[in-house]
């Protein structure tokens, strides 16, 4: 099976890419592949109301700069959307955002949220990616993979949206810990243990994962869609 070789991340906030594909990601790149993340939503911050904000901006950037350059992501590029409330951007916004970087970069692979997250980010950037990534004459995209992220996709109660039944794993084990390296860059926004967004929990999820299929570690995903 091949791996991916040009990968798109469409990620709502700094911290979902490395918690839901930081590993896979660095297994890939690691192997050759060029990767890109984008992030959506920040725009809350990002209009300046007061210092403080910008503060937080500028930081939680920074942040993904450094976790992008441990997992070896080549481009890490910021929209503007508000965050928390990507329910109020219309729907064709955020898949002409999506589609502008699918047609630019020309990705074989997409990663992005599962759709019964808790947050409304998530679920609404689920939506947009399947619609920019539907398989028309010409595009390029022949992967497009969901991933958990822990402290929002386990946090959903059954029945009030798809839970998240993985049937893609990628084997971690050498790269694990580049996430977790990754992960330390966002300290803010990581908890203590026994939180699900904690170190002690991303290994753990990581090693089940991986015991589920047989691997030291992985991380696991939904397949939304496969061309070969
Ligand atoms: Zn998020």
């Amino acid at each position: 099976l091949a791996e991916p070789e040009v990968i798109l991340v469409v990620a709502a906030h700094p911290d979902d890419e490395a918690l839901g594909c930081g590993a896979s990601v660095a297994r890939w790149t690691q192997l050759g592949a060029s990767a890109s993340v984008l992030f959506l939503a920040d725009g809350v911050f990002a209009r300046g109301v007061d210092g403080g904000k910008d503060a937080e901006l500028l930081r939680r950037r920074n942040a993904a700069q450094r976790a992008g350059e441990i997992l070896g992501f080549s481009d890490v590029s910021f929209l503007e959307f508000p965050d928390n409330r990507l329910d109020t951007v219309p729907l064709l916004a955020l898949v002409q955002a999506v589609e502008s970087a699918v047609d630019q970069l020309r990705p074989d692979t997409v990663l992005t949220h599962h759709v019964g997250d808790v947050n409304i980010d998530h679920r609404r950037l689920h939506h947009a990616v399947v619609t920019a990534c539907r398989p028309q004459p010409g595009r390029t995209v022949r992967r497009l993979l969901f991933f958990e992220v822990a402290s929002s996709t386990e946090w959903q109660p059954p029945g009030s949206a798809p839970s998240f039944q993985p049937n893609w794993f990628v084997d971690v084990g050498d790269t694990l810990e580049a996430k977790l390296a990754a992960l330390e860059c966002y300290e803010e926004e990581m908890r203590e243990w026994p939180h699900s967004r904690s170190t002690e929990a991303l290994r753990a999820l990581a090693l089940w994962r991986g015991a589920t299929a047989g691997f030291e570690a992985a991380e696991a995903f939904m397949l939304g869609r496969l061309l070969e």
